[in-house]
């Protein structure tokens, strides 16, 4: 196993009044991509900002690549992107200034930032705009050149706080493409975000928090299934099919129903998949789909929140 990019320990911060992360600790394996979700005021943004080294903790501690990343804030700076939930770019500025302003800020040896503009801007796809102002962008590729300042210095690890807010569904496909690329050329990322189902198409891990406590964080490659060697198959049914629940239960398949939907859970085992569905036919039930359910981030996620507030 690969040690981890980055190690939190007991991380606790208090804003006035407040307690806005309790006790954190997880260990990022590096060529992850971290879902951060979490209910509105869970503590996301607070935590993305310790992590970059732009708040202090009251508590805690933070290695990034094994080092201490609260003892020497500006070295950490330079050590990782980070692009802000709501962040600035100087609008007058052509894209190539922007790229180049940020990577003289990061300390980009002067004879390699024409080569780190360069790469940048491929990277995130505006190669063919480097002229143009930055004011003038569409929000997708503001999006993008954000992006491209926060990556301008080839960081370790790249923290996105929302960075699909605001972005139409196009954009949205193109960000996760660039979030995919970025990881297969090396990086770390820790992207926070309110559309599961969209961090579900490039993201490695969850993390969940709550009310400043880390819920849960887990691979998502593993598939999710119901304990003990069963698996969940989802049915639908014509809609207005009459009671669902007593029908399916008369075929003996009792299952949970909404409205023309329902969830079996069956052994893991096609054969049994095959009988069950000959039997629902047979019973003539109206079914339309038949297939394994998905683990979906967002049940998971609504599992592990309700389990922790049980
Ligand atoms: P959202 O999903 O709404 O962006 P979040 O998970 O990012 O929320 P944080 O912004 O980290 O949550 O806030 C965590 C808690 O700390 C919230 O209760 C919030 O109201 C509080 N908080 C955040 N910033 C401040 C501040 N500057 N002063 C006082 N309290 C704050």
């Amino acid at each position: 196993m690969t040690a981890p990019l980055v190690e939190v320990a007991n991380l606790t911060y208090d804003y006035p009044g407040r307690r806005a992360l309790d006790d954190v600790s997880f260990a990022l394996p590096a060529g992850s991509i971290t879902a951060l979700v979490g209910p509105n005021g869970a503590g996301k943004t607070t935590l993305m900002r310790c992590l970059a080294a732009l708040d202090e903790p009251l508590h805690g501690s933070i290695r990034l690549l094994g080092e201490d990343a609260l003892a020497d804030p500006p070295a950490t700076h330079r050590r990782l992107g980070y692009l802000p939930d709501l962040f600035g770019l100087y609008e007058r500025l052509s894209v190539r200034r922007c790229l180049t302003y940020r990577a003289w800020a990061q300390g980009v040896p002067k004879a390699e930032v024409a080569g780190a503009v360069a790469w940048a801007a491929e990277r995130v796809g505006l190669a063919d705009r480097m002229k143009e102002a930055a004011g003038t962008l569409s929000r997708g590729l503001k999006q993008r050149l954000a992006i491209g300042q926060a990556i301008i210095h080839k960081p370790p690890l790249l923290i996105l706080d929302e960075p699909a807010s605001g972005l139409d569904p196009e954009a949205r496909i193109e960000l996760a493409r660039l979030l995919r690329d970025l990881r297969e050329g090396g990086m770390t990322l820790i992207v926070s975000s309110h559309i599961l189902a969209e961090l579900e198409d490039y993201s490695s891990h969850l993390m969940i928090i709550d009310q400043g406590r880390l819920v849960s964080f887990e691979p998502l490659s593993g598939e999710r299934r119901p304990a003990g060697g069963q698996m969940a198959v989802e049915l639908r049914f014509l809609p207005g099919s009459g009671d669902l629940s007593a029908a399916l239960a008369a075929a003996g398949y009792p299952a949970t129903v909404s409205e023309d939907r329902a969830t079996l859970t069956l052994p893991d085992d096609p054969a049994a998949a095959a009988a069950a569905l000959a039997a629902l036919v047979r019973a003539g039930l109206p079914l339309v789909a038949f297939a394994p359910a998905r683990a979906s981030l967002q049940s998971a996620y609504l599992e592990r929140v309700r389990e922790a507030r049980r």
